[in-house]
Order: structure tokens, then sequence, then C-alpha cells
């Protein structure tokens, strides 16, 4: 996920049951996301909700979360409904839940279309506390009186643009008309088409909405240079003769593994080169007190991994070096794009040699952008 959409928050906030929160540990999240620290206290409130969050931001474990928290797991019987557009999303987020819930007593059913239809009664016939669906199994088995509505209370809307893109337009009307009437309602959307809106004003009653912004990044103002240096072993030296010029302002050094940044670091210590670095490895305080030095101006060069490269507020920065190129192309953009179109210009430096010419051309194509030789003048584009 994300780095962005990381919050200082953290589950212990949310008011969860000891046992989910067990559950949430060991899934391996360790803060919220955004949507999951706004959504979460929401749906418990027990009112309506709709969040309109792009795709990785985490809306499945705001759900999931909140679904497991307000499950009455000393009933058994038919409590929550989770409609999803695909047979594939639906393993997902039984797979979430089920995980989720490993502390917890809960039952949990898939009710997709394609499978047997027999099977499918008889496991309704259980009851399952959560029904994750598609919308067309879900309504023929409200219609054929195997899954019973009369204690839902929750229905949860996945993906809720797609869903009304497939055409599960009608199935979903039906459905609602099925439920309780003080049912809560959230839904979940990448987008707000005509068709979500229409939906939510139908059937919701007064909901509380969120919207999570990704931030879009952009190479718009940013120039991007480059140094041919034939040969890896020669990037130290070029370096070096950059020193002077990348003094001036606060710069990031990206190097594609810990262990040559650690070589980079002692190399130009050495020399007495003051710089500092950060990677995965060090402990979070030690992270966060490496940033600090960093944000204050105390350090101005800072060697970093991949690690920082995904939501560091570079906005004041003004120069980004490429010791290595990325490993992929998509890391180009979050090492060296900014966000907003109102960030300030700044510049990057990718040090390539030969071998790096053909994949750096792949990045000039695959952003429609321009990465030119470096020119004498260097200086000139920092003093800005
Ligand atoms: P969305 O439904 O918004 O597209 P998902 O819920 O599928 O997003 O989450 C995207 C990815 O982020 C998944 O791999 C998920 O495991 C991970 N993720 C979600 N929430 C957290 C969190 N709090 N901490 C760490 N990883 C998370
Ligand atoms: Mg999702």
């Amino acid at each position: 996920m994300d780095e962005s959409n990381k919050t200082k928050l953290s589950f212990d906030d949310l008011s969860l049951k000891d046992h989910l929160l067990r559950g949430v540990y060991s899934y391996g999240f360790e803060n919220p996301s955004k949507i999951q620290h706004l959504a979460i206290p929401k749906i418990a409130t027990g009112k309506d909700l709709i969040a309109q969050a792009q795709s990785g931001t985490g809306k499945t474990g705001a759900f999931t979360i909140s679904v497991l928290q307000n499950l009455k797991e000393e009933q058994k019987n038919t409590q929550v409904l989770i409609l999803s557009p695909t047979h594939e999303l639906v393993h997902q987020i039984n797979e979430v839940i089920t995980s989720l819930s490993n502390y917890m007593d809960v039952s949990i059913m898939e009710v997709i279309g394609g499978t047997n239809v027999y099977e499918c009664k008889k496991q309704l016939e259980k009851c399952p506390q959560i029904i994750v669906g598609t919308p067309g199994r879900v309504l023929d088995m409200i219609q054929k009186k195997c899954l019973f509505t009369d204690r839902i209370h929750t229905i949860i809307f996945d993906e809720a643009d797609e869903i009304l893109s497939y055409g599960f337009k009608e199935s979903i009307y039906q459905i609602v008309q099925q439920i309780p009437e003080n049912t809560q309602i959230c839904l979940f959307s990448a987008t707000m088409p005509e068709d979500v809106i229409e939906l939510s004003d139908r059937f919701m009653n007064n909901p509380d909405k969120i919207l999570i912004k990704k931030e879009a990044l952009t190479l718009e103002g940013i120039t991007q240079f480059y140094i041919n240096i034939k040969i890896n072993e020669w990037k130290f030296d070029v370096l070096k003769d950059l020193y002077d010029t990348i003094n001036v302002s606060q710069c990031i050094i990206y190097i594609n593994s810990k262990n040559k940044l650690m070589d980079l670091y002692q190399n130009l210590t050495k020399e007495n080169f003051p710089v500092s670095y950060i990677h995965g490895e060090l402990s979070s305080q030690e992270r966060k007190d490496v940033m600090e030095n960093f944000r204050s101006g105390h350090s101005r060069i800072l060697l970093s991994t991949d690690l920082l490269s995904r939501g560091i507020d570079v906005q004041q920065l003004s120069l980004v070096i490429n010791f290595d190129l990325p490993k992929s192309k998509e890391t180009y953009i979050h090492r060296i794009g900014r966000s907003g179109r109102y960030g300030r210009k700044g510049v990057s430096i990718n040090l390539v040699t030969d071998r790096d010419i053909s994949y750096m051309k792949d990045i000039e194509t695959f952003y429609e952008t321009k990465i030119e030789e470096m020119p004498h003048n260097i200086a000139d584009f920092l003093s800005v």
C-alpha cells in the first residue's frame, strides 16, 4: 500500500473488540489507512455511509473490520450482506474476513453465480452470519426464500460503481427492497457516476460521506537530466564531482539496494562528505530522527532506498538523484514526481550507464516526458 495513504493513528484507537484487534494485527496490518481510520468509527455508529476512494486505499479492510466489529457473534443468524461485482472479489473479501476473524466465532459464506444451487441452498440453511456474494445469485436466493433477510442489519456495496456498470442495477434495487427498512447501507466506490448517486438517493438515509483523494503525482515542472557514466564503477566519482552543485540544496540520492547504499555512505563519509542515510532496516525511531534532521535542514543530502520513494513530502526538495534507475517504471514517478499541479519546481539527475539507456528511453515513453543530457550550467537550474 502507498505510504501516503498511511496514518499515524493506531488500530488501538478505534475501539475495536479485543479478539478482532488481535486478528487485525496478526493479519499484518500495523496502522489503519486513511479510509480505515475515517470509515470504521462512522460505520460503528450505525449510520449510512458513502465512501469514495480509489483502488488500493484499503476499502476492503475498512468494511470488513467494521462488519466484524458490528457483528453480534452470539446471534447465529444472517446479519450482514456484502455485495461485490465479481467472483474473484468475493473470494478476496472472504479471505480477508476469514483471516481477520481468526480469533472470533463467525460464520461466513460465499454466494456466487456459477456454483451448485442445491449446495448453496443447503449451506444457507445454516444461516451464516456474514454473506459475501454477487448480486445475481444473492437475489435469486432471497427470492427462493433460502436466504433470510429479516435479521440483516448491515449491507455493504463494495465497488458500487463496478457493480452497477456490470449491469446489476435491477438486482441491487430488488435486494435493497427485500431487506429491513432500517438496515445500515454502506457504499464503497472509486467514482461517483450517476447510477451510484441515484442508488444512494433512492435508498440511503442521510448518509455520512467520506472522500479520500489519492494524490496524483506528476512530472510537470521537474527538469530531468541524465549523465551517461559508461560504467558503474565511475558513478562514485561523478557523484563527488556533483557534490558542490548539490550541496546548495536539499537532495535525496536513491540507491537500489541497502548494501550498495551503505558502501556509498562509507565511501562518502571517508572522504568527509557529510551525508545521512535511511533504509528499511533502521528502527522506526531511527527513521524518524533521520527524517527530522533532513526536514529541518540539519542534513542536506540523504541517501535512500525505495523505502522513501513513496509518500515523502518532496515539495521542498529541489533535487533528486537516481544513483541507480529504479527497478520499476512506476517507482520513477514516486521518486521524483510531485503531487499537485502547484508543486514547486525541481530537478532530477539520473546516473546511467550504457546498459541503462534503453530502459531510460522506456521511462521517457511511459511518462511522455523528456530526460535530457545534463548541461554544464546545471547549477543555474538549481538556484531557483
Ligand atoms: P481497495 O479495496 O481500496 O482497492 P484493498 O482493501 O484491496 O484496497 O487494499 C489494498 C492493499 O493494501 C491490500 O494488499 C491490503 O492488504 C493492503 N492494506 C489495506 N489496509 C492496510 C493497512 N492498514 N496496513 C497495511 N496494508 C493494508
Ligand atoms: Mg476493493
